[in-house]
């Protein structure tokens, strides 16, 4: 069992709904060595990939890039929420679907940004369904830019989203896997995966 699956166990709840909470560490309140560890432990996966930025989505992947980005030594950029609808041509756009709060949201990227040099490492707290990552690929393609890597904190391996962003040929990696999980007994159970 890895540190972030030794975490998860200690101190995650399980909501109704196949909603994780993990704001005691990595959501709301923050354990910054932690988010270190994360940080330390994608750069040695990616090392190799001559990656230029890191990209993910705001608000609880921007402490995740951050420290993934300070140990790759590049930008971190986070795609913002877009609150009016009313946007010049200056940005990338997608629309995304929160799986949390069940409303759509469209986000954006400025464009001078994104070139079609960088290759980017996508990062993000949760993978589920993967319309957060569709949103950022789509952002990174429109670009020109190269989606080098994907990497996810926590991926619920029971939702479809792990699975359809591989088949279609990204590389991801998810330091946990949660391949169920049960509110009534309180137990989780991860995929194991090799280290
Ligand atoms: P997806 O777009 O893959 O369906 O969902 C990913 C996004 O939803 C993540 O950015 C994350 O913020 C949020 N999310 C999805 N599932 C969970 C969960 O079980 N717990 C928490 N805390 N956030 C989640």
């Amino acid at each position: 069992m890895n540190f972030l699956e030794e975490r998860i166990l200690k101190d995650g709840v399980i909501k109704e709904g196949n909603v994780l909470k993990v704001d005691s560490f990595l959501n709301h309140q923050m354990d910054v060595a932690l988010l270190e560890e994360i940080g330390k432990e994608f750069h040695r996966r990616f090392a190799n990939l001559k990656i230029t930025k890191v990209l993910t989505i705001e608000a609880s992947g921007i402490a995740i890039a951050y420290a993934v980005a300070r140990c790759f030594g590049v930008p971190m950029l986070f795609a913002k929420k877009a609150k009016s609808i009313n946007l010049d041509g200056d940005m990338y756009t997608a629309e995304v679907e929160s799986f949390t709060h069940r409303n759509k949201n469209q986000i954006i990227v400025s464009k001078k940004f994104l070139s079609s040099d960088d290759r980017i490492l996508i990062v993000d707290d949760f993978l589920a369904n993967g319309c957060a990552l569709q949103g950022l690929i789509s952002i990174t393609e429109a670009a020109g830019a190269e989606v080098a890597g994907i990497g996810i904190a926590i991926e619920k391996g029971f939702q479809y989203g792990g699975r359809s962003i591989r088949n279609l040929g990204y590389r991801v990696e998810s330091l946990a896997i949660v391949d169920s999980m049960d509110a009534a007994t309180k137990t989780i159970v991860f995929r194991s995966q090799a280290e």
